[in-house]
Parts: C-alpha cells; structure tokens; sequence
C-alpha cells in the first residue's frame, strides 16, 4: 500500500469520518447480525401493539431471570443484582438492574415506546353498505392515510365484554386466517380523486375496513352487519355494545421480512419504535450488575404526544422510583435521584432516503448502515418542543461510544424548517435528567413497511449496553 501523504493523515486526525457498520466488523459479528436479526423479526411478529409488545417484553424478561419488583419487595427487599419488571395497565413496563451503587449518583436509563400508529376501530364502528360490512376507523398517530389502503390489514386488540369478561383478538397473522382490508378506488375512474392534495387523497373517514360480505339468510335490514355480528358473536361472544369498551387496532397483516438480496435489512410494521425497544432490552438481558442502577422503559402513546396514563408524560416512572426507594429502604429524595440520573431516549430518526434527499441536511442527517444515530435536539421550527442534550452529556455519551468500538453518528430530523417532531425526550429532561435521543435509523417511518439495517440494530445493542455498563 502507497504511504499516506501529509495531507491524508492530517484528514485522518482531524476529518469526521463517515462510517459504514459493515465495512467495520468482523465474520463474527456478522454471525452475530444474522441471529439477532431473525430473534427480531420473531419478536416483532408477536408484538404488533403496545399490549403484545407489553406482554411479550414481559415474558421474555421473566425467562432471563426477571421477577415481578412487588414481589422482590414484599420478600424483604432490593439488593444489588436484583433483575426486576414492573406492567402498568399492559401496556407499559419498566424493568431494570439494581447497580452496585443503589440509588446514589442516579438511575442510568434508556426509554423507547411500544405504540405505533395504526387504525384504530371507532367505538361504533360496524356498518352495512350497498350489501357489504365496513368498519369505520380513527387513525392513531402520524400516518400518511393513502398508505393504507389496498393491503392486507390484521384486526388486534381487546375487548371487555358486557359481562366484563376480557378478550383477546387477532384476526389476519395465522395460517388461515382472513385479512381485513380498505379499499380505494380505480385509476379508471379516480380523475377528482388524483386532483386532491397527496394527504387528502384517503380522507379520515375514508379508512373503512372491509369486513364482511356474505348475507345472513332470512327477513332483516342489514344482513351482512348481522352476519359479521354474529361470527364475532360466535368465536368472541361479543355483542354490538362491546365495540364501545374495545380497543381494536387495524395495523398491517403478515411477518417481518429480509429486504434485499443481500439480506442486509429488515422490513416490517412498527418499527418505530420495537427496534429500539428490541434492541434495549437485548442489552438489558446481557448485562451483569451494573454501578448504577439500569432501568429500561417501554412506554405508550409517544405517538400522539406521550399523552395519558401510559405516556411518559403520566408518573409511572415516579411509582417505579418510589418501589426502588422502599425496596433499597434509600433515604435519597427522589427528585435528587432524577437530577443525578442520565437517559437515552431510544428512539428511531430518520435515514436519509435517496429518492428524497432534499429534506435532508446531508451533514447532518443519518445514513442507513452509518449505525446508531445520536440527535442533540428534535423539535420543529427554532427547536420548538426539543429537549436539547447538553453538550457534556453528549461528550459522555460519544466517549462511552468510542471506548466501545460502537459505530454511530449524528442526525437531525430533517432541515430546518422541513418538519419536524418529538420523542419521550423532553418528557425525560423534564424530570431533571440528563438526555439525549439515540436510535437506530428507519426508512419510510411511520409507512406499513418501514425499513431498518441488521447492522445498525446490532450497534443499538452495543451501544446501550456500553451506556449501562458505564459508570
Ligand atoms: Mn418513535
Ligand atoms: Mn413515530
């Protein structure tokens, strides 16, 4: 090899260098890759909501030596190296590590969510028109409503039945099943349609799910509304009336796939946020006994605001910490545990897209394959809504990164001006804490079908794991 010149191994120290995590890794790790991979794909096949998420994380967790907090506590208390997880109304759990040193010098935390946008069912939903069965749908979060139309829709979710019986549905994921669907209409006939804005193209109330198309046999107004009634009547029990006390999501039917013929990423629904979710707890089950005491958060409703009381905006951390003070009989208040505390907020940015690089900054925006992306400040306009990381927390964080041999970068959520959005972030800094969002990059966010890299979901690993093994 030609010696460097003056001027390269100058670049060499001084130049940011852009990395690819697949030029940095060995035959090993790419072993590594292909397993993790696959384990991913299972867990978000089983996890197309924030309760199976919830429950799958749960369970997983319970294999890998994780109790439930209560009852560590009520058999006489927490010491260090304690596992432990904690469910809020099914759909939020925090589970964590007691670390060497307690309470003191903080919490080390890393906060995903669990909830991706999707169609929610109306608590009235079923109607019958021109002898067809429909459902009328309220979308949950950010979506483009076009997108969601004319593919194959899976109905998950849970009922309360009038008794108050709970149960449980998922329609369209197994061998057999039916799918649900919302049609749109021809190119043939879709002139007025092609001259509405992009966003109006599919209306809100446009988004109804075919359901049901075979008419009962007798004397009724509505025979095909029966007929779906009464298959819903017959596998679930359920009756009208108990659409109201339901939570019933439409999200895209089928399995996670390799995308690529090298096989390099990975295409499914509700990536944003499982992958980090995936990707934190991973670490979380490798750790040993950290100093600090390690606390993951899988949380709700990040996508409409981190609203409610399963958002981080709720005090399901402020219980957590109150069960960790009993539990360690710590005398610290919980309010100096918070300002002691540092947190990741694990959640996705957006890879740079070669068919849309124009609302990209292209320094400062995340590259697929680059690895796990650290964003300073999201927000819209003049970082409006942002938590902005100080700069000695993103020192730390880049110098635990380095140490580690993690490959990542630095993203923005657009240029300026371009858009914008939040994460759980501002809710964490709120509490006091140090943060900074770091995720791992997602093409078509928020789409049916959005896009991540094996190798980047392997850096999120790492890196998470390197923050709560730090000190
Ligand atoms: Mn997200
Ligand atoms: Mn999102």
């Amino acid at each position: 090899m030609a010696e460097k010149s003056e001027l390269e191994l100058l670049a060499e120290n001084l130049v940011l260098e852009k990395k690819n995590v697949w030029d940095e890794i060995g035959p090993i790790d790419r072993e590594e890759i292909i397993m993790l991979g696959e384990e991913y794909k299972r867990f978000l096949d089983k996890s197309k909501t924030e309760r199976e998420a919830a429950a799958v994380l749960s369970e997983m967790a319970s294999q890998k030596g994780f109790l439930p907090l209560d009852s560590i506590i009520s058999r006489g208390g927490l010491k260090p190296g304690d596992r432990f997880f904690k469910v809020f109304r099914e759909k939020v759990v925090i589970m964590g590590i007691i670390g060497k040193l307690g309470l003191a010098s903080g919490l080390k935390i890393i906060g995903s969510h669990i909830d991706s946008p999707r169609l929610d069912l109306k608590p009235n939903p079923l109607y019958e028109k021109r002898e067809l069965a429909l459902l009328k749908t309220h979308y949950y979060g950010g979506i483009k409503k076009y997108q969601w139309t004319a593919m194959p829709l899976a109905l998950h979710g849970t009922v309360i039945l009038r008794s108050g019986e709970k149960v449980c549905i998922c329609i369209g994921e197994h061998k057999g099943d039916p799918v649900l669907t919302v049609t749109d209409l021809l190119p043939h006939l879709s002139k007025e349609q092609g001259k509405r804005k992009l966003f109006e193209g599919i209306k809100g109330e446009e988004l109804n799910i075919l359901v049901g198309s075979v008419p009962l046999q007798g004397d009724y107004k509505e025979r095909v509304k029966l007929a779906v009634l009464k298959h819903l009547n017959d596998a679930y029990g359920l009756v009208e009336e108990d659409f109201s006390s339901a939570e019933l999501e439409a999200v895209p039917a089928g399995p996670a796939r390799d995308v690529g013929l090298d096989r390099g990423l990975i295409g499914a629904y509700g990536q944003d946020d499982r992958v980090c979710a995936f990707a934190s707890y991973k670490a979380l089950e490798q750790l040993g006994m950290p100093q600090r005491t390690a606390l993951a958060l899988f949380m709700d409703k990040e996508e409409i605001g981190s609203m409610g009381n399963t958002g981080m905006q709720s005090r399901v951390l402020d219980m957590v910490l109150e069960d960790l003070s009993a539990g360690l009989s710590s005398t610290i208040s919980p309010v100096r545990v918070l300002y002691d505390s540092e947190a990741l907020s694990a959640d996705v940015s957006p890879g740079i897209d070669p068919s849309w690089e124009s609302v990209m900054d292209d320094l400062n925006s995340a590259r697929i394959g680059g690895g796990i992306c650290l964003t300073k400040y999201t927000g819209s306009r003049g970082k409006s809504e942002a938590s902005d990381a100080n700069a000695e927390f993103a020192a730390k964080v880049r110098r635990i990164f380095n140490k580690n041999r993690v490959i990542w970068q630095t993203g923005e959520l657009g240029k300026v001006d371009a858009g914008g959005g939040g994460t759980i972030a501002q809710f964490l800094a709120n509490l006091n804490m140090e943060v900074i969002d770091c995720g791992i990059p997602v093409l078509s966010m928020h789409s049916p079908f959005e896009i991540t890299s094996k190798g980047d979901l392997l850096m999120g690993c790492r890196a998470y794991r390197a923050f709560w093994e730090s000190s």
